[in-house]
């Protein structure tokens, strides 16, 4: 598919969106109305093909004019009523009092029980300072990011395209304007919750926490306490997130819990970043002085968001032991997911009697990790290079990436030791499909902006399709799944967007 195309012929296969009642049904006290506000000059920088099948498109309809127009705002959908939600929420900590989409607008929820948001579409009630826009820059990070996340696995809101115009946007610098049209089940955030309870509005609590119950955790409905259970639920979702998180390497950068879904999706990507070299204290925003939200405090961060979360259902739940037992879970899942996915991308295989070996496996890790952080070795590179080693029976590769060699070969005894008791040829398989050769590196995403800035948008598309297979080798472009180059380390992502 191209939809830079112009050539394409206009197409009368126009998708039947099948609007549901979804998060309007809640009623006014949880949105405004509105419509999105147009732009000069739209134009295509990018579309998902994945993306467009999971909502139904056809390739003829999304290369079409009226898509064109529909995602940047600038024409409805047929039958779609736009709305921006209001939540409030944690900020770095202290709370921030009401915020909501203050550029993201809602058009409706499809057949397929999807949200489907356009983020940079214009300003909104909930804007406060802010001019509802988002950069082209920051809209392809999002772009890319969100698909890379869905083809690793890992939960994520999804985006179908980006589309850009001339409008001039004023950031640091004076940028263009660009919107995302992103999608997913869900859009509420723990700030959606936070903000019922803070005002005291507890009908509108409990109709908001029985809509999530109903649509996205029907099972909690029939628990003793069911939005202790929701609690719970939510705490098991973001433990497995988060365990995705660490063992990929991703820092996510604004872990507020304005930014933190329900589903326990990533969403609202802004400064996030793969790990280049493994620095445990990497902190990839460049405004959060502090490291709050330094990498590997992430799981802890997200433990104190849970409590917020649990404090606003706290007039549902009522009794205080009972939402602690709710939240309680999360370490345990964390811990025990996080270790699933390292003992994958070590290629320990699980058999039966593998609960033996959980605790001399944590032990394994952590002194791996430790030796990764020592020698600041490239955490992607280290991964491929150990399968590659594993595959072929050679670690020299491995051991060239470490400072201290004698660390290395210690380690590499007891993993030896502990890998004959799996299968070669299935440690291997498992390993190719647990490291990824292509993450969204920094450098990545920005050689895509750089050129897509320059209107030459083939780099994004070519990195996209990478993207979008990222357990696979892909020859053409052997260069993106090795050491980002020297210029990376001066690429500075703010909150910015
Ligand atoms: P973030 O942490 O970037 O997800 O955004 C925090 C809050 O600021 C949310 O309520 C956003 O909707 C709002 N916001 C961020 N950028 C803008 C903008 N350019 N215009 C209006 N609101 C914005
Ligand atoms: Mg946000």
């Amino acid at each position: 598919m191209n939809p830079n195309d112009p050539a394409r012929p206009e197409s009368t296969s126009r998708p039947d969106w099948g609007w549901q009642p979804g998060f309007a049904a809640l009623g006014p006290a949880f949105f405004t109305h509105l419509q999105p506000t147009p732009v000069p000059a739209p134009y295509w920088v990018a579309a998902s093909t994945p993306a467009a099948q999971a909502l139904g498109l056809t390739p003829e309809w999304l290369a079409s004019d009226e898509a064109l127009q529909a995602f940047s705002g600038n024409q409805l959908l047929a039958g779609s009523q736009p709305l921006a939600s209001v939540y409030s929420g944690h900020q770095f900590g202290l709370w921030a009092g009401q915020l909501g989409d203050g550029r993201a607008i809602l058009l409706g929820e499809t057949a397929q029980k999807l949200e489907i948001q356009l983020k940079g579409a214009g300003r909104t009630p909930y804007s406060r300072g802010g001019d509802g826009r988002a950069v082209l820059r920051s809209s392809i990070r999002e772009f890319l990011c969100s698909e890379a996340m869905h083809a690793l696995g890992i939960p994520t809101t999804r985006a179908l395209c980006v589309t850009g115009s001339p409008q001039p946007v004023q950031r640091e610098t004076m940028e263009t304007a660009a919107v995302v049209t992103r999608f997913a089940p869900s859009f509420i955030r723990f700030g959606h919750f936070e903000h019922f309870a803070a005002r005291d509005q507890i009908p509108e609590l409990r109709a908001l926490a029985d809509h999530v119950i109903d649509h996205y955790y029907p099972a909690c409905r029939g628990a003793k306490n069911p939005y202790a259970a929701l609690l719970q639920a939510v705490s098991e979702r973001t433990a497995e997130l988060l365990a995705h998180w660490q063992a990929v390497g991703f820092c996510h950068g604004v872990m507020n819990t304005d930014n933190m879904s329900i589903l326990g999706l990533t969403i609202d990507y802004g400064p996030f970043q793969f790990l280049d070299t493994f620095d445990p204290g990497h902190i990839c925003n460049h405004s959060d002085t502090q490291g709050r939200y330094a990498f590997n405090r992430q799981p802890q961060v997200a433990y104190w968001n849970l409590f917020c979360l649990a404090q606003a259902l706290m007039p549902l739940i009522e009794d205080q032991e009972t939402a602690l037992a709710a939240l309680a879970p999360y370490k345990t899942v964390y811990a025990v997911s996080f270790l699933a996915r390292m003992r994958a991308k070590l290629g320990l295989v699980h058999r039966q009697d593998d609960t033996r070996h959980s605790e001399s496996d944590g032990a394994l890790i952590e002194e791996l990790l430790g030796l990764l952080a020592a020698s600041r070795v490239d955490y992607t590179v280290f991964w491929l290079r150990l399968t590659d080693a594993v595959a072929c029976g050679d670690f020299t590769p491995v051991r060239d990436l470490f400072l201290d060699r004698e660390g290395w070969d210690g380690w590499l005894l007891a993993y030896s030791e502990r890998l004959v008791q799996s299968e070669a040829g299935s440690a291997v398989a498992v390993m190719r499909t647990s490291n990824p050769r292509y993450v969204l590196r920094n450098h990545l995403g920005e050689l895509a902006i750089r050129a897509a800035g320059a209107g030459d948008f083939s780099v994004l598309q070519q990195l996209l399709q990478v993207l979008e297979r990222p357990y696979d080798t892909h020859p053409e472009h052997a260069q993106w799944s090795g050491f980002a180059p020297e210029w990376a380390s001066s690429i500075a992502i703010s909150c910015s967007s």
